[in-house]
């Protein structure tokens, strides 16, 4: 019955929404990294957009404002790998601030020896457990071009590793995915991509086991054969985690 309840409200926020089919229509026409998509996982990928644009606010960071269309474009790309999951997955938060461009938050850093020290840097995207999204509109308004980089997917990905605690690269697993083979299969190729870097595959990958699972993953939904080619166990891997296969 509660499931029931759920769905006939969201199908209402869905039949409710005022953003015309043209808006979305120019909105799906500006991201080439959807034009793989059914007509039917299109129409799937706007419901789901749209409850996450009701779901959660946008804050525009700097007197940026946060035009429809750039809402759009974040909503559907953020929405692609929760294409087959549902909405439910980017629960338990409710804010995605975007920078104009690329932000510099000053941080204190603790190093081997035990002192403090304060570090900005500047970064294109940044979530925080439990906390915001956080997007520069600089490298999000050219993310879907299929380059193989994709902040929004990037950051989208942290939220999803994030469900069950820190980000570790490792997220909650459906039961048709054997944890122990996730865990094997990620180390191995992360311990490898720190020896071996690969072409087109981004080196920030290298980093962290978090940061190797948000890199594949936008290479998955970017540019899936030169993931499947890199690290084939990892794309099967992926491709069970996102209940989808961009390449075939
Ligand atoms: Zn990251």
């Amino acid at each position: 019955m509660f499931k029931f309840l759920k769905k006939w409200r969201q199908q209402r926020i869905i039949s409710s929404s005022t953003i015309s089919p043209e808006n979305w229509e120019n909105a799906f026409g500006l991201l080439p990294l959807l034009d793989h998509l059914s007509a039917d996982e299109k129409n799937s990928l706007r419901d789901l957009a749209i409850l996450l644009l009701h779901e959660k606010s946008f804050l525009g960071a700097h007197d940026l404002v946060v035009s429809e269309e750039m809402m759009l474009l974040i909503a559907l790309q953020a929405c692609l790998p929760i294409l087959h999951l549902g909405i439910d997955w980017y629960s338990e938060w409710t804010t995605i601030i975007v920078y104009p461009a690329g932000f510099a938050p000053e941080r204190t850093v603790v190093d081997e020896f035990g002192l403090a020290h304060t570090t900005r840097s500047e970064l294109s995207g940044e979530a925080w457990q439990r906390g915001p999204v956080i997007l520069s509109w600089k490298h999000t308004e050219n993310a879907g071009i299929k380059d193989g980089h994709n902040v929004v997917i990037h950051e989208f990905v942290h939220k999803l590793d994030m469900l069950n605690g820190a980000a570790n690269g490792f997220p909650p697993m459906h039961k048709d995915i054997r944890a122990t083979s996730w865990s094997e299969i990620f180390t191995a190729a992360f311990a490898d991509f720190q020896r071996n870097p690969k072409p087109g595959l981004d080196r920030y990958g290298a980093t962290a086991p978090a940061e190797f699972l948000a890199v594949m993953s936008e290479v998955f939904f970017e540019k899936p054969d030169l993931l499947n080619n890199a690290y084939p166990e990892v794309y099967t891997a992926l491709s069970l985690f996102f209940r989808q296969d961009p390449i075939h």
